[in-house]
């Protein structure tokens, strides 16, 4: 599978490897390093097309093969994701700038546990029947939708990618998907292993681009009759408005401004440990992280100086190099908006506790986007800062004195993703956790996730349920059968 570098990347269209139909493409920056390392198609509505008609010429093969058929392919393709995690990593880690080890460890056996979790999902996938005594029985029949789009982000390019394709796949759907233009190599491997597995040719179609040219097309395309999209709230408005009058089913995963609530009755020792993470594990960059850190006033000082004290211990560098804990911002234009919302947070009036500068380290990756990770407090919550999503390695501390004050800050924005509760009192934990206006909540703990569970954020976070038999519903349409006895 290797690919010689410079990548010249190809779309995936009814199982073949074939350029853009404009015959234009898009530079791919390293953003360890901010060279140019190879090219992708700009794909547009040409593309789409091709890939469609590609999609709808297999679909009625592809929903009706026994679902022990899909669940071998689903199978094999998790296992070939496994034999090649070191190539998939390596790809990753060059195209988002996070470290090699984490993408080792996490992202790419996640993304093998995508399929795996939903092969095995559709085997067990049953429907319900309605009896109604002597008159008649309804059974619910759940048919594949036809043809889906699957729009996916940077930030955790493989995983959130199969984590969208999978279940769509398993449930006898066809489908469009395009990976994110920043981070496009792992999704163009992956065809090479859809290939491999033996996937009929055209049952899975990836086009590459950006969101204006390839997404929307995906989105507008009047055969394509669901829309699973991950990303910022500002696109998925955008998908919403384009999606609503042609009555598509959408699943939109969206951004977050994520609370950290600490009580002073924690267990010190795991809080830290784990805060320190949500807060800055793959440089801030995953929707779950934690931005704002809600600490109880009787352990403000206490948590400042502790917080502070670990996070300078974090080292920022190489992600080639495993002591690296923290590697490259994704891309030029993210990493110097980073930097202006660490600017508005000084204007606001913010007090940086530490980091807040750029870093810049020697060798290969003099030239890479690298920002070391930043503490602020004084900030109150309706401020910019504490308000719109930075997506990056930047938290803010605030403090509270009630239970109830705690709720008001965690809940005082637009978003309602991801939370976390630190108490060993399990009373309030479970009153806090109903409480918080929140599509997951972790109590303890941080980004323990259960594939079985639904997952999806609230209010500008999102809507649609991610998950477990959530993904495969989303999936399927679903008619009412009612016989009468
Ligand atoms: P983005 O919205 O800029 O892009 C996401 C994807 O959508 C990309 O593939 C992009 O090309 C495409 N896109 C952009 N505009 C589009 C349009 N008008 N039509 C169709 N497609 C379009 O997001 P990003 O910067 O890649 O990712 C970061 C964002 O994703 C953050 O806001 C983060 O919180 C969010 N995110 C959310 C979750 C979740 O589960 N809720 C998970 C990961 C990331």
């Amino acid at each position: 599978m290797n690919l010689e570098v410079p990548y010249h990347l190809e779309n995936f269209i009814g199982g073949n490897l074939i350029g853009p139909l404009s015959g234009n493409f898009i530079d791919n920056v390293n953003p360890a390093t901010g060279q140019v390392y190879g090219q992708i198609p700009d794909s547009h509505k040409k593309d789409v097309d091709a890939a469609v008609i590609a999609a709808k010429k297999i679909f009625p093969v592809w929903s009706t093969t026994p679902v022990e058929e899909r669940f071998k392919t689903l199978n094999r393709i998790a296992e070939l994701i496994d034999e090649n995690l070191e190539e998939l990593a390596l790809a990753e880690t060059n195209d988002n700038g996070k470290p090699l080890w984490l993408s080792k460890k996490v992202d790419i056996p996640r993304a093998s546990a995508n399929f795996r979790f939903f092969a095995t999902g559709i085997m067990h996938f049953a429907t319900e029947s309605h009896n109604m005594e002597d008159k008649a029985v309804n059974y619910t029949l759940r048919q594949p939708l036809g043809i889906v789009g699957c729009i996916s982000p940077w930030n955790l390019p493989l995983y959130l990618f199969t984590w969208k394709i999978a279940p769509a796949l398993a449930a006898g759907n066809c489908v469009i998907a395009k990976p994110s233009e920043v981070t496009p190599v792992t999704a163009f491997l992956l065809s090479k292993i859809f290939k491999e597995a033996g996937l009929p040719a055209g049952v899975l179609n990836i086009i590459h681009g950006t969101g204006p040219g390839a997404g929307e097309a995906i989105v507008s395309h009047p055969d394509v009759k669901a829309i699973s999209f991950t990303g910022s709230t500002r696109a998925g408005e955008r998908i919403a408005s384009i999606s609503a009058p042609k009555f598509k089913k959408l699943s939109l995963e969206l951004g977050g401004k994520n609370p950290a609530i600490i009580f002073a009755d924690c267990d010190w020792e795991k809080m830290m440990t784990e805060t320190i993470r949500s807060s800055f594990s793959n440089q801030g960059e995953i929707c779950l992280c934690g931005s704002r850190v809600l600490v109880e006033e009787s352990v403000y000082e206490k948590f400042k100086a502790d917080f502070i004290e670990r996070t300078k211990k974090l080292k920022v560098g190489d992600p080639l190099e495993p002591e690296s804990k923290q590697g490259a911002i994704v891309s030029k234009l993210h990493f110097e908006k980073i930097l202006r919302c660490i600017d508005t947070a000084k204007l606001e009036g913010g007090k940086i506790l530490c980091g807040g500068h750029i870093v810049k380290p020697e060798g290969r990756c003099a030239g890479g986007y690298f920002i070391e990770p930043t503490v602020i407090e004084g900030l109150g919550p309706n401020c910019q800062t504490n308000q719109e999503e930075i997506f990056g390695p930047v938290v803010t501390l605030q403090s509270f004195k009630t239970e109830e004050e705690a709720l008001q800050l965690a809940n005082a924005t637009q978003y309602g993703l991801a939370a976390t509760v630190w108490t060993q009192d399990i009373s309030k934990a479970n009153r806090v956790a109903a409480k918080v206006e929140s599509g997951i909540i972790w109590i303890n703990c941080w980004l323990l996730r259960d594939l079985r569970t639904p997952f999806g954020g609230m209010k500008n976070s999102g809507v649609g349920r991610e998950g477990g038999w959530e993904a495969l519903r989303f999936f399927t349409e679903a008619k009412n059968v009612c016989i009468q006895l």
